[in-house]
């Protein structure tokens, strides 16, 4: 049970990547933590105080675990995944239908318990794909959100549901945070199995190939893309929280590189060379970056770790999991 010293926060998505490592830092910073998913963190134990394992698609579930007024609540829950689940088209009606209930369900309840303040986890794929077209010059500049164009169902869903916690925000008052992440990754990100992110599978596919082998690449390589190490991101949503503005805001970097160069930085720290052999896949917009002068303005702070230092921690990570995988597998 909660304290009456204790900050009490309520994170949805707790077994998720952000949302495990968000779990530790607000007990670190002292807060009592529930937390609510579908599915126990995959690579370590969670640090909640009280862990619910729930569908949150179920309204007697977001009743159960939205049951007091929190300080404050993290919705990070989503159905979602890297580009080969997004752009795929095959999850549209999945994605749309389950993130929207959530959000729903959330907001509702939230409003009707009088919780404080809730941050929502939005996405650079709010973004109109028209504006991003280019390697070199992508608009992610938040107001730039509208006319809205974004090129999956995920983005779109995203953009409801910003939408959606605003004018909660604006009719019953309540305080909402909303933070638009550009690719966030980092060491017990998912790196397998179809929902992962370019730079997890990157280094993935580098740990499987043996020095002087050849690596599958979606498309030509060319296309540009910004990384933000999941410290960072953490950093950025607890700022957001304690600060007044409401946002949107981006919390990303704007170190844009490559995929192709990407994957040159990965081969370098695994000290291997690797062909790449591009194939057709699935790619989204051919340049996207984060744009931060809102966040120095309205913040006084912006990400500022280079993308080595986070991509060194997260490929010596992913490289021990395939190792411990083929130990599992070879007798
Ligand atoms: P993740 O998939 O690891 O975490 C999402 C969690 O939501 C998962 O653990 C999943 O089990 C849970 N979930 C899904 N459906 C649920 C349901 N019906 N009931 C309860 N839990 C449910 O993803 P993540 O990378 O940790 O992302 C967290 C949030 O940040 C998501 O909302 C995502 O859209 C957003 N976001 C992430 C990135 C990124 O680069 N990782 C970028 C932009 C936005």
């Amino acid at each position: 049970m909660s304290t009456k010293q204790n900050k009490t926060a309520l994170v949805c998505g707790a077994g998720g990547f952000i949302g495990s490592h968000l779990v530790k830092k607000l007990v670190k910073e002292g807060f009592w933590v529930r937390g609510v998913d579908i599915k126990r963190p995959e690579y370590s134990k969670s640090a909640a105080n009280e862990f619910i394992l729930g569908d949150l698609r179920e309204q007697s579930v977001v009743r159960k675990v939205l049951d007091q007024p929190f300080d404050e609540v993290y919705q990070l829950a989503a159905d979602m995944g890297g580009a080969g689940y997004i752009f795929s088209g095959d999850n549209d009606a999945n994605v749309m239908h389950n993130s929207a209930t959530i959000n729903l369900n959330i907001i509702h309840q939230g409003q009707k318990m009088g919780i404080k303040k809730i941050f929502f986890s939005s996405s650079a794929c709010i973004y109109p794909a028209h504006n991003q077209l280019s390697t070199k010059k992508p608009n992610c500049k938040e107001e730039s959100a509208y006319p809205a164009a974004p090129d999956s169902e995920y983005g779109w869903e995203k953009l409801f549901s910003e939408r959606l916690y605003l004018s909660f925000f604006r009719n019953f008052g309540v305080q909402v945070r909303i933070a638009r992440f550009h690719n966030i990754f980092g060491p017990e990100e998912t790196w397998r199995g179809g929902k992962e992110k370019a730079p997890a599978a990157i280094c993935r596919k580098v740990a499987e190939t043996p020095n002087g082998g050849t690596m599958e690449m979606w498309g030509d390589g060319k296309q540009t893309r910004s990384f933000l190490y999941i410290d960072e991101c953490l950093k950025g949503v607890r700022k957001l929280m304690n600060s007044k503005f409401t946002g949107p805001v981006n919390i990303g970097s704007e170190e844009m590189i490559s995929i192709n160069d990407l994957a040159d930085m990965v081969m370098k720290i695994a000290g291997k060379k690797i062909k790449i052999k591009h194939i057709a896949g699935p790619l989204g917009v051919r340049g996207r970056n984060s744009d931060n002068r809102l966040i120095r303005e309205k913040l006084n702070w912006e990400p500022n770790q280079s993308l080595i230092k986070g991509m060194e921690k997260t490929y010596h990570w992913i490289s021990k999991q395939v190792q411990m995988t083929a130990s599992k597998v070879t007798p």
